[in-house]
């Protein structure tokens, strides 16, 4: 299971395709935490992520830091095997909580565009002005100390332009984990399209050459295809039965209120989307309800939802149309310029018999738990 901890609403950033737009709210309490804490130990079926969110998470790193001591202890005394990961925009990150995170074996997730002109076309700060020059280097210090961080770029109409030069610099920088989000909210056009599969083909050789020389890195819109070195291996998050929002994932806000995923805690505790909070318990009728809502569409076998598919995420099929039952034109149009990519790239790897930098090779799965969808 993962369990997405909305430590605070407040954030340094402004990012315009936020889905959790910043707002002032009172910081996640110690006893909320906890709380949340002992619901992802009880539903948790088998290894547990717990994912620091926000907000910024990093303007409560104190809280994270008891909610990691606090969640050791509890795997001291048995139950599920349990791993951190920190998802921040990185202007708060320093070399004080980086040591401390590596000792702990908390893990991090630095949501980051890429170029400057990538960065700056959505990921400004408060007064307007550019955050880029600030994050990158903190980037750089991230991954020179830790290699496994995962590097977490939003696409947008604006930005695919730069996407073959960005993760250009991101490899030169150190990242091998790259996971990349369309915006399927925005409209792409045919022109952005066309640029999409240009920057797309332009990555697959970079991918393929360097699998080929045995720097494989990791690349989102290729993985699920590639990472198909043992079928049989349940260790695997690529071989895990698909995340269900409500069931295998949970997201708790700064109140305490809690919400079948990190998408819908924006929408407050008196949508229908709010499942109850840490203190009362959650209502098993709602979570039933929604995850089956999720599941039946997913299930449809006419539907182009399958393996690496923009749509094969719940989460990202509400936030594109709003609902989980109806696949919007932008990830149609998305799927059909990448998958053919993907499949090549997926054929020259099995031809050639390359090996993909699989994350099973890296991170317990509940490691893994942490960097494959949905939100
Ligand atoms: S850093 Fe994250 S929480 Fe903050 S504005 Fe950007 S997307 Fe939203």
């Amino acid at each position: 299971m993962r369990l997405h901890l909305h430590l605070t609403s407040s954030c340094n950033l402004r990012c315009s395709y936020c889905f959790t737009p910043p707002a002032y709210s009172e910081p996640m309490s110690e006893a909320v935490a906890f709380r949340a804490l002992d619901l992802g130990w009880r539903e948790a079926q088998g290894p547990l992520s717990v994912v620091f969110t926000g907000g910024e998470p990093l303007l409560a790193k104190g809280l994270i830091q008891s909610i990691v001591h606090r969640g050791r202890e509890m795997a001291q005394q048995g139950g599920p095997k349990i791993a951190f990961r920190v998802v921040t925009n990185g202007l708060l990150l320093d070399e004080p909580f980086l040591t401390w995170a590596a000792a702990q074996g908390v893990r991090f997730g630095m949501s980051y565009d890429g170029v400057q002109a990538a960065q700056d076309a959505h990921r400004l700060l408060p007064d307007r002005t550019s955050s880029w020059a600030l994050v990158q280097w903190r980037l750089r210090q991230l991954l020179h100390g830790d290699r496994r961080a995962a590097v977490l770029l939003t696409l947008t109409p604006q930005t695919v332009g730069h996407l073959e030069r960005s993760v250009a610099e991101l490899l030169r920088a150190g990242a091998r984990y790259l996971v990349v989000t369309p915006s399927l909210a925005d409209a792409w056009g045919e022109a952005a399209l066309e640029v999409l599969g240009q920057q797309l083909e332009g990555v697959a050789r970079r991918y393929l050459e360097r699998a080929r020389k045995g720097k494989a890195f990791y690349f989102s819109p290729f993985e699920l295809h590639c990472t198909q070195t043992d079928p049989e291996n349940p260790r695997c998050i690529y071989h895990y039965p698909p995340l269900e929002v409500g069931v295998d994932v949970l997201a708790v806000d700064p109140a305490g209120f809690v919400f079948p995923g990190s998408v819908f805690v924006a929408k407050g505790p008196a949508s229908r989307w709010c499942l109850g909070d840490v203190f009362g318990g959650i209502s098993e009728r709602l979570r039933r309800q929604i995850s089956a809502e999720a599941r039946a569409f997913a299930q449809r076998d006419e539907l182009p939802i399958r393996g690496l598919s923009a749509t094969r995420c719940a989460s990202l099929r509400w936030i594109s149309v709003g609902s989980f039952d109806a696949l919007g034109e932008a990830a149609l149009a998305y799927d059909a310029v990448h998958l053919p990519i993907a499949d090549r790239v997926r054929a020259s790897m099995l031809e050639e018999g390359l090996r993909p930098l699989s994350p099973e090779g890296e991170f317990p799965l509940e490691e893994q738990l942490s960097i494959a969808g949905p939100f």
